[in-house]
């Protein structure tokens, strides 16, 4: 594994921080609302070439031609920068590769270009009150009259559908195929009359997640991704995706100098924490977990380089599992470094995202939150049944696939 840069990939990262030079915003525009910013500074991304590099220019993208390297070196200064990048919601992160591979013409067209704008957001239908990691037993039904679906049942843990304007979900449409082939992936208006979105509290004092009602709601019959019984196929492109957007070392080592940086604020024995033996043996610790994350995922971006994907097969599948623990490790510790501020309760602007970590009781939220995706976009044991199973060659789990 070579890990130097050439020249050019050297001038391209120069010109990506230069860009970058432009976050946070400066002036009037700082005053407005942060997913106001968030949009002007990835606009500009698109125009300069560097968000939603593989979107054509036609659907809304910058259109630039793949290079493994320069993605990572995107990444990697956008994280450095903390800068918005263009991964980050259901629409552009989950919705918009999967339509780029199984849309027709006309939904490319007529849904990309909002999403990647962030002036349509979208949710994602999948779990149900009795499916969640066995998701194929789904049994939300969208029947097809005349011209438009049906649809009947309930979706759980439907994350920003209060805001969202539509909803990519998983409906059974053949309920005599066998549970897999019975289900369709559709697009979902969230205003069709029908539809009924009850918040959910959660253990933050936030309301992040819904149950959604659907209640003989009628949307037209084109609003289906790829032929009647195959969105099981389409929902694993965008669970790769999902998987993708939790699984990142960027977002540990940015987490990991968060708490290094609590470490040094907080005193132990009359002295910043940093200096205490212990509390140092542990940031070792979990620095030996982000540098073997950043490692695996280099050794993964080589591999694909070569095009030699299946040589790391394994490590991919480990990616989301070894992430959402490095993660909880982080906030276990920074827990335990707040001590007796460890029962602040986060303030309300802080339950929005993942929770800054620039405060105590952001550290509180971001210590909650981390248990969240290590569930989200399938648990922890459902992630070590496939590494055994698709890694290893074990056995299949004897509760599964029936
Ligand atoms: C932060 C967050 C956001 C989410 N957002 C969304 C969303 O926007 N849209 C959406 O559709 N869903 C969403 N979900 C739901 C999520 O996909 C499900 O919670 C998840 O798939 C697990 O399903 P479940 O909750 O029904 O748990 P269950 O499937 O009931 O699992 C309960 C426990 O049993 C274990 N288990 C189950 N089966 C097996 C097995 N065969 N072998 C070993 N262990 C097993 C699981 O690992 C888990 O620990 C979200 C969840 C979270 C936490």
């Amino acid at each position: 594994m070579d890990l130097t840069y050439s020249t050019a990939h050297e001038a391209f990262r120069a010109r990506v921080k230069t860009f970058l030079e432009g976050w946070p915003l400066k002036g009037a525009e700082a005053e407005r609302p942060l997913a106001e910013q968030e949009a002007i500074f990835r606009n500009r991304g698109i125009e300069a070439g560097f968000v939603y590099r593989h979107v054509p220019k036609r659907y809304g993208g910058s259109e630039q031609p793949r290079d493994a390297i320069e993605d990572q070196i995107i990444q990697e200064e956008f994280y450095r920068a903390g800068a918005p990048r263009d991964l980050t919601s259901q629409g552009a992160g989950m919705l918009v590769p999967t339509l780029l591979e199984f849309g027709t013409e006309a939904q490319k067209a007529r849904y990309i270009p909002p999403a990647l704008r962030g002036e349509e957001s979208w949710c994602q239908g999948y779990s149900e009150p009795g499916s969640g990691s066995d998701l194929a037993s789904l049994q939300c039904q969208a029947r097809l009259e005349g011209d438009e679906w049906v649809l009947k049942g309930q979706k759980i843990w439907t994350s920003g559908a209060q805001r969202a304007h539509m909803m990519f979900g998983l409906f059974r449409t053949e309920p005599n195929a066998k549970k897999h082939e019975g289900i369709s992936y559709l697009l979902v208006p969230m205003n069709t009359k029908g539809i009924e979105v009850r918040p959910l509290r959660e253990m933050t004092g936030g309301y992040e997640f819904n149950e959604v009602f659907f209640d003989d709601a009628r949307i037209p019959a084109d609003h289906i991704v790829a032929a009647r019984g195959q969105g099981w196929q389409v929902s694993r492109a965008t669970l790769v995706h999902e998987r993708n957007l939790i699984g990142n070392p960027f977002m540990m080592r940015e987490a990991f100098q968060d708490l290094v940086e609590l470490a040094r604020s907080r005193r132990r024995n009359g002295r910043p924490a940093i200096e205490d033996p212990s509390v140092r043996q542990r940031l070792a610790e979990i620095e030996g977990y982000v540098r073997a994350s950043e490692t695996s995922n280099l050794r993964q971006f080589s591999a694909a380089q070569r095009g030699e994907m299946a040589k790391v097969m394994r490590p991919v599948l480990m990616n989301k599992v070894f992430s959402t623990d490095t993660m909880q490790r982080i906030a276990r510790c920074a827990y335990d470094l707040i001590g007796g501020d460890g029962v602040l309760a986060p303030q309300e602007e802080e339950l929005h995202g993942w929770g800054r970590r620039s405060t105590p009781s952001g550290w509180v939220l971001q210590y909650i939150f981390s248990m969240g995706p290590a569930i989200a976009g399938g648990a922890t044991n459902i992630q070590l049944n496939i590494i055994g199973e698709r890694g290893y060659g074990l056995p299949r789990d004897l509760h599964r696939g029936k």
